[in-house]
């Protein structure tokens, strides 16, 4: 069935246009593999004979963004415009690729067939005429020259033409055949995985940024798992992030973690991450327990005394590299920072429980701790008891009106000085204690105090 959406009947539209016009042209790549596969693709993109220069002319809405390297947005014709411009992109047979990112020189051409062969994936090499789709039968429009049906159906990941060539043109490949296999559940085929094994370490030709955005999806798409042991498998793990592959066989002690060693314990963390997650939640999963390889120690039990701390400043290091923002970083580590205070906080004073509370985003916190729970002992005794004190104190109380401040201690009689912050926090204390709850009970406790 080909779905009713505004974003496809303009894609179609714009194909029916260039057509009429002579020329070629044909859905292509990622939506008709997840049209084929029942998914509502992302967006629509077109390939076409018709050259760049062409398409601006044909239609009056157009951005020619990359028309340098043969793609140009089409914004919709029709009468309910407004959403996102189809991507036309002219049939290209991509030249030498000296850089291992981007093609020399881009080469336009007039097959569809040569166009498709440029492409990284078979599934991902599929093109549809929507116009000679009969009924339901998706399938009979699909002009296949590369297997990727078959692949489609089998489940398989496999490169276009000879694999170790397709990789060492472009290295981002690499990472794009584990999203790609992890996304859909589908194996890697053998010559493919042979290759990326091979070429793993030249995954540092990619920058960082692209690095980390590919991780980033592999994380937050609900498989994480299944992402992150295929780029074990493959070697590419020791080489974008040795410091997680180093978990790999780092024993814990069995009576809090019966799961096995740091690794296991990761995955199956990983695991628990929904399709859609934030993303500081999914690194800060990935690394809560980054600091456990370089403190292990084996004492009256396996221990790994500071493993907070140096996780913090081995995360730190890793949000440098790949560039996350520094409100990103800034509540990655706040999630290994606080990750093992969950176990003391049945034993926390009421301010102290709720000065936790007012850590930013304490949802990715809580969340984390139930995924640290149920990858360990799986007992969420400890995690339900947070959740309901969480859950039950209002806002108000967690961040409470201030009953004085410091022109209040002047007015009192006191001299400004460093002992002020001691004295609003002692007040600040009993406030949340429930010891106090008016301006002058907080001074006759600074009174008493001080
Ligand atoms: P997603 O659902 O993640 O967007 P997609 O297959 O649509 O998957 P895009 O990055 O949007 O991926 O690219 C669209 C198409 O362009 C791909 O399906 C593929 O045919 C081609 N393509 C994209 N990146 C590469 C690449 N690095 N090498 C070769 N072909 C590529
Ligand atoms: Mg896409």
């Amino acid at each position: 069935m080909l779905p009713g959406t505004r974003e496809f009947e303009s894609a179609s539209r714009i194909l029916r246009k260039l057509r009429d016009e002579g020329y070629d042209a044909f859905l292509a790549g990622g939506c008709v593999r997840d049209l084929l596969l029942g998914r509502v693709p992302e967006d629509y993109d077109v390939a076409t004979s018709a050259t760049p220069d062409v398409v601006l002319a044909m239609f009056p809405r157009t951005f020619a963004v990359g028309a340098h390297f043969g793609v140009v947005l089409v914004a919709d014709e029709g009468e309910d415009g407004h959403h996102a411009p189809t991507e036309v992109a002219t049939f290209r047979s991509d030249g030498i690729y000296s850089d291992g990112r981007h093609p020399d020189e881009v080469l336009y051409t007039t097959r569809a067939e040569e166009d498709v062969h440029r492409r990284d994936f078979t599934i991902n090499g599929l093109l549809l005429d929507p116009l000679a789709v009969k009924g339901s039968n998706l399938r009979s429009a699909v002009l296949d020259y590369v297997g990727g049906l078959a692949d489609l159906d089998a489940g398989v990941i496999r490169a276009i033409g000879r694999a170790d060539r397709r990789f060492e043109e472009d290295q981002l490949r690499l990472l794009r055949a584990v999203r790609f296999a992890a996304r859909f559940g589908f194996a890697i085929e053998e010559s493919t995985h042979t290759a990326m094994r091979r070429l793993a370490s030249r995954i540092h030709a990619v920058s960082r940024e692209r690095v980390r955005d590919e991780l980033t999806k592999m994380l937050t798409e609900g498989h994480a798992r299944h992402a992150f042991e295929l780029l074990d498998e493959t070697n590419l793990l020791a080489q974008v992030l040795p410091e997680v592959a180093r978990m790999k066989g780092v024993e814990q002690p069995p009576q809090f973690h019966p799961e096995g060693d740091v690794w296991v314990h990761t995955l199956l963390i990983l695991e628990q991450l929904e399709a859609g997650c934030p993303l500081t939640l999914a690194w800060g999963a990935l690394l809560h327990d980054v600091g456990k390889p370089a403190t292990f120690r084996r004492a009256e039990r396996i221990r790994f005394d500071g493993h907070v701390e140096v996780g913090m400043v081995i995360g730190a290091e890793i949000c440098r590299r790949f560039r996350l923002s520094n409100e990103e970083t800034r509540q990655i580590l706040a999630l290994i920072q606080h990750h093992m205070r969950f176990a003391d906080a049945p034993r926390m004073k009421a301010s102290t429980l709720k000065r936790f509370f007012r850590l930013e985003k304490f949802e990715e916190h809580l969340a984390l701790h139930r995924m640290d729970c149920l990858g360990a002992s799986g007992n969420l005794d400890n995690w339900e008891f947070v959740r309901e004190r969480y859950e039950a104190i209002p806002v108000e109380d967690v961040h409470p009106r201030p009953l004085i401040t410091g022109r209040d201690l002047i007015a009192a009689g006191y001299v400004p000085g460093a002992r002020f912050k001691e004295m609003l926090q002692a007040v600040e204390d009993a406030q949340l204690e429930g010891v106090i709850a008016t301006a002058e009970e907080a001074l006759e406790l600074v009174r008493k105090q001080f």
